[in-house]
């Protein structure tokens, strides 16, 4: 028989948990499953400094282990699991847990964050965990004193460089524009540092290297009169490139927009699909901040209550 729920919170990033502590202070009776990454991205983040009342800022896991005891503690069921399939044609909406478990959800709140996006190089593939990462922090401890490079030119692929540079002997950053869009704080940070050297205006080609990554074949000015073809010896290879919204499995049933970022109603986290509500980086083209997706866990959690409370009556 199926498990039934009034409200489904589906992922575990700040969006997901903070949905989680208002609907279950509402006395909701919240199920939240952790999906493909508990914690979600701020977990492969370094120190977060920027999320309001943390002067001395705080490590990305140890701010997702203070919102999950957060949400455990007003009483939300906080489970390990996937969502590998949903119906949300017809009320109480069905959604399946890794292929086998069903719950029925009066209300959904989809919170499923996004994931790092990859250049689609072949050589990607070839030499993964062999040198090729999307994670500073997980992977970064094994280039100490080796030389490394980052591609992207946003916060992500500055904050991954320097923290890369704290270990590496030295960095390269690969930025295919002549500039680069991160926050001001960052470009300087990146512009100060003697470790790490920018290259800008700067494709990647391919890799290369007998087993693992030994070095980089890049391409200065695609395209135009003075492209210059040349070569990087490096160790590691780390994509910073941005995310990919995780909305696949509920495409189907609820509009994204091309990027595949949901479509809520402005200003609201309401989709399409009456009583199923999306927050934080999955439904968010635009800021993607930890912050952000917070709040947006409570808008979905008091749309939440509202929906229940005008089905009822
Ligand atoms: P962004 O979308 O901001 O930046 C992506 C970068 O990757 C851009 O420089 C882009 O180049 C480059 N890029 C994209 N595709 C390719 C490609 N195929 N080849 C080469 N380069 C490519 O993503 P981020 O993940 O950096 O940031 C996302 C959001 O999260 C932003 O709003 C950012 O401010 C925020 N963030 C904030 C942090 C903080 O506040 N501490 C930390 C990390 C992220 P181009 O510019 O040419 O398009």
């Amino acid at each position: 028989m199926k498990e039934k729920v009034k409200c489904l919170i589906i992922g575990s990033g700040p969006a997901g948990y903070t949905a989680a502590i208002y609907t279950s202070r509402a006395n909701l009776s919240p199920i939240l499953y952790e999906g493909m990454q508990p914690g979600g991205q701020l977990t492969i983040t370094n120190e977060v400094e920027n999320f309001p009342g943390y002067p001395d800022g705080i490590t990305g896991i140890e701010m997702m282990e203070e919102l999950k005891k957060q949400a455990g503690k007003f009483g939300a069921d906080l489970r390990r699991g996937i969502v590998t399939a949903c119906d949300l044609s017809k009320k109480p909406y069905t959604v399946t847990i890794d292929g086998k478990k069903e719950i029925a959800a009066d209300t959904i709140i989809i919170s499923t964050g996004a994931s790092a996006k990859y250049l689609g190089l072949p050589d990607e593939q070839k030499y993964s965990g062999k040198g090729v990462s999307a994670c500073a922090t997980c992977d970064g401890f094994f280039y100490r004193k080796k030389v490394v490079a980052v591609v992207g030119g946003g916060d992500s692929a500055c904050e991954e460089a320097l923290y890369l540079a704290g270990l590496a002997q030295k960095v390269y950053l690969i930025v295919r524009k002549d500039y680069l869009r991160a926050s001001q704080i960052m470009q300087d940070r990146v512009a100060n540092h003697p470790k790490i050297e920018t290259l800008f205006n700067t494709n990647t080609l391919g890799l290369f290297g007998e087993e693992f990554v030994e070095g980089a074949h890049l391409v200065k000015f695609l395209g135009e009169p003075n492209e210059e073809k040349f070569d990087i010896a490096i160790d590691g290879f780390f994509l910073a490139i941005g995310h990919k919204p995780n909305s696949d499995v509920f495409k189907h049933f609820i509009p994204t927009d091309e990027n595949g970022y949901i479509k809520t109603q402005w200003g609201t986290t309401k989709t399409i699909v009456p009583g199923v509500f999306a927050a934080g980086d999955v439904a968010d083209p635009n800021y993607q901040q930890a912050v952000i997706a917070a709040g947006m866990g409570c808008i979905a959690a008091i749309e939440v209550e509202r929906y229940l409370n005008s089905i009822e009556e």
